[in-house]
């Protein structure tokens, strides 16, 4: 569980909505990933998807790693010890939306930006193949239940809960 994978850098480089320009943006955070013993291409058994980048999670580059993400980490890391299970921690955007008024402060991202960065956790899950998806929190269950053009869901087939 101590190894993991981030997307290649050329993966970091979306335009999609104005928030990686805010310069309080220091990384696109894109999904980590602790491959199970079929690797990357095997598929994972479990993906968590929370909010979006906070102060930590931008300066490090690395998603759910801050104060509810590290106690999220170290449960999962403990029920799962032993066994081997592909995980992965994503977000439903990747620019940390920082509040424009204190840029100390993190806000919701807005609709606009959920559905803008939609596409990129959407390659991650098609790519990834997880068997189960937890998402964390409203943002995360709007971003993917929102699709403004097709109103598309992530395959019904797959076991997807909120929390
Ligand atoms: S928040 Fe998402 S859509 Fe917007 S620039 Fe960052 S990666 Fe692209």
């Amino acid at each position: 569980m101590a190894e993991y994978i981030l997307s290649p850098a050329a993966e970091k480089t979306c335009r999609n909505c104005p928030l990686r320009d805010n310069p309080h943006v220091r990384n696109q955070v894109t999904t980590e990933v602790h491959p199970g013993p079929g690797g990357i291409n095997g598929g994972i058994d479990l993906m968590f998807i929370a909010e979006a980048p906070g102060k930590v999670e931008n300066k490090v580059g690395r998603p759910v790693i801050g104060g509810t993400g590290k106690i999220l980490r170290r449960l999962v890391h403990r029920l799962n010890e032993g066994k081997e299970t592909g995980i992965a921690y994503g977000n439903i955007v990747r620019c940390r939306p920082a509040n424009e008024t204190d840029p100390h402060k993190d806000r919701p991202p807005t609709n606009p930006e959920l559905i803008a960065c939609r596409s990129n956790i959407m390659r991650d899950i098609a790519r990834l193949k997880p068997k189960q998806i937890v998402l964390l929190g409203k943002s995360a269950a709007t971003g993917l239940a929102l699709d403004a053009a097709t109103g598309e869901r992530v395959d019904p087939s797959k076991s997807i809960y909120a929390l």
